[in-house]
């Protein structure tokens, strides 16, 4: 993939970057390497106080920011803007808690005196994706780079402007250079730089042949590894929820970033008794909304990422109706310039069908309908994936049971899955392994070192 702006609202090539050559690539990460040295014995105020500045440029340059998501890959303005203000409450998270999460731990031993201190081991990679293209990264920047490790980013061949804005963020909030480095290189390089000694762990966030041959890079050379890939999320209504607030999470939870995030919930599955007005109260919700320009705040359906992106869920759902499913609602490209597809309801979906055994990134909304608690669970366990899904219930207990039965590393109740900087973000079975955010993603690339007293 050409690493461009390529602006998905014309489809027109914006700008074209060259890549790295192999010289440039060394003496970036050598500079990491060097930096590393002095930054992982700057005090922790210091470190602290650098993601504390740069979230507060990011805030201070939120409408600059947020033009660059919505130029490089579509989204809608309002949710740049949202994207931007999460973005540095991750930095800010960081900053105020590292203390805590870096103290040491006391071991209870039988003699002696042991604790665990964690320490830092040196540059980590990130290879991350579009479709968060500030956020994706400052989940894993900032708790490393308060941690002690220095970042070197491979970012998505489509957010070039946005990859270098990052590390412009950082230069400009005094980060010694070396700390944060955008490394514009293709995908096929990344698993030679498994093989560099210098960087100690690698962080991918993409699809599962991505996620498969990185980790398979990594464990070659004997790497910590954290892979966030796809997801088929369950978005289970039981027959006592409240309705109307099952149905503007799932108009969020399927449609916000045009169905292009990882937690979208991909599956609605709702009880029989309560399906009928769901359904009329989903569909009604998603006809005759605005298309436009996602740089005009009045647009509500902007384009996908890209072209080929488009192309693509278009070509899932039509196959996935040759094999039997029907369209409630959409379902084609909107007749007009650019990366847009209709809003869409699948419904008599089937196993062994594209919309049962795929992942659907984009405005795709499966519909099912169970008779029984029991059968909601095993649907939405019946997929590869297992990284989130949501249960609507009134009644509490009962949707933290059937959240228990689901195999995924999150469940959200009463709400569709989203991120924030105090809870654990990460899948099990082919989403992936490893946790982003809060204390949990401290630790990842940290050495957790024992040290004893005898
Ligand atoms: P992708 O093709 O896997 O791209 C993601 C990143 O990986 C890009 O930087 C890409 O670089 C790079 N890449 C691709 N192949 C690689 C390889 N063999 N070795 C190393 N790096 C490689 O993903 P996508 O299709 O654009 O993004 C959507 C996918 O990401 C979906 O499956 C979605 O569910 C998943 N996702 C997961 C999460 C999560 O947190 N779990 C969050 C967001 C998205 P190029 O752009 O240069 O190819």
């Amino acid at each position: 993939m050409p690493i461009q702006t390529v602006n998905p609202y014309t489809n027109k090539v914006v700008k074209t970057f060259e890549e790295l050559t192999d010289d440039q690539l060394e003496r970036k990460i050598a500079k990491a390497h060097k930096t590393y040295q002095s930054w992982r014995n700057t005090p922790l105020e210091a470190r602290a106080r650098l993601l504390q500045k740069v979230a507060e440029l990011m805030r201070e340059k939120k409408a600059e920011l947020s033009r660059l998501i919505t130029l490089e890959m579509g989204k809608l303005i309002a949710q740049s803007e949202a994207e931007i203000e999460m973005c540095a409450s991750v930095y800010d998270y960081y900053a105020k808690n590292a203390a805590e999460f870096l103290k040491d731990r006391p071991m209870k031993v039988d003699s002696g005196k042991a604790f665990v201190r964690l320490t830092s081991t040196g540059i980590v990679l990130a290879v991350e994706p579009w479709n968060y293209p500030f956020n994706q990264v400052a989940r894993l920047a900032a708790p490393n780079i308060v941690g002690g490790n220095v970042v070197v980013l491979k970012h998505a061949s489509n957010v070039p402007q946005c990859a270098a804005m990052i590390e412009k963020l950082f230069k400009q909030a005094g980060a010694p250079d070396g700390v944060f480095t955008n490394l514009r290189i293709a995908a096929k390089r990344v698993a030679k730089l498994a093989e560099d000694q210098r960087i100690t762990g690698m962080s991918l966030t993409g699809s599962e042949a991505a996620g498969a041959s990185f980790a398979e890079a990594a464990g070659r050379n004997i790497k910590k590894s954290v892979l966030e890939l796809g997801g088929s999320d369950a978005f289970i209504v039981l027959d006592d929820a409240d309705i109307d607030l099952a149905v503007e999470k799932a108009i969020a939870g399927r449609f916000n970033n045009m169905g292009q995030a990882c937690t979208s919930s991909k599956r609605l599955i709702v009880m029989e008794a309560v399906a009928n007005t769901f359904l009329q109260k989903f569909k009604s919700k998603i006809e005759n909304l605005k298309v436009g320009d996602p740089m005009d705040r009045a647009a509500q359906i902007g384009p996908l990422s890209s072209e080929e992106a488009a192309k693509k869920v278009v070509q899932q759902v039509t196959e996935s109706v040759k094999q039997g499913a029907k369209i409630l609602v959409g379902g084609k490209r909107i007749d007009r310039q650019g990366a847009f597809m209709e809003f869409t309801i699948l419904t008599g979906i089937k196993p062994g069908m594209v919309a049962y055994d795929e992942e659907i990134f984009g405005p795709v909304a499966s519909f099912y309908r169970v008779k029984t608690e029991q059968q909601a669970i095993e649907l939405a366990n019946a997929t590869r994936f297992g990284l989130g899904g949501s249960v609507f219930s009134k009644d509490v207990e009962r949707a933290v049971r059937v959240a228990n039965q689901i195999d995924t590393g999150m469940v959200f109740i009463n709400k569709n899955v989203a991120s924030q900087p105090d809870l654990p973000f990460g899948g099990t079975k082919y989403s992936g392994y490893g946790r982003e955010l809060s204390a949990l993603g401290m630790e990842e690339f940290m050495n957790r070192k024992l040290i004893y007293v005898p």
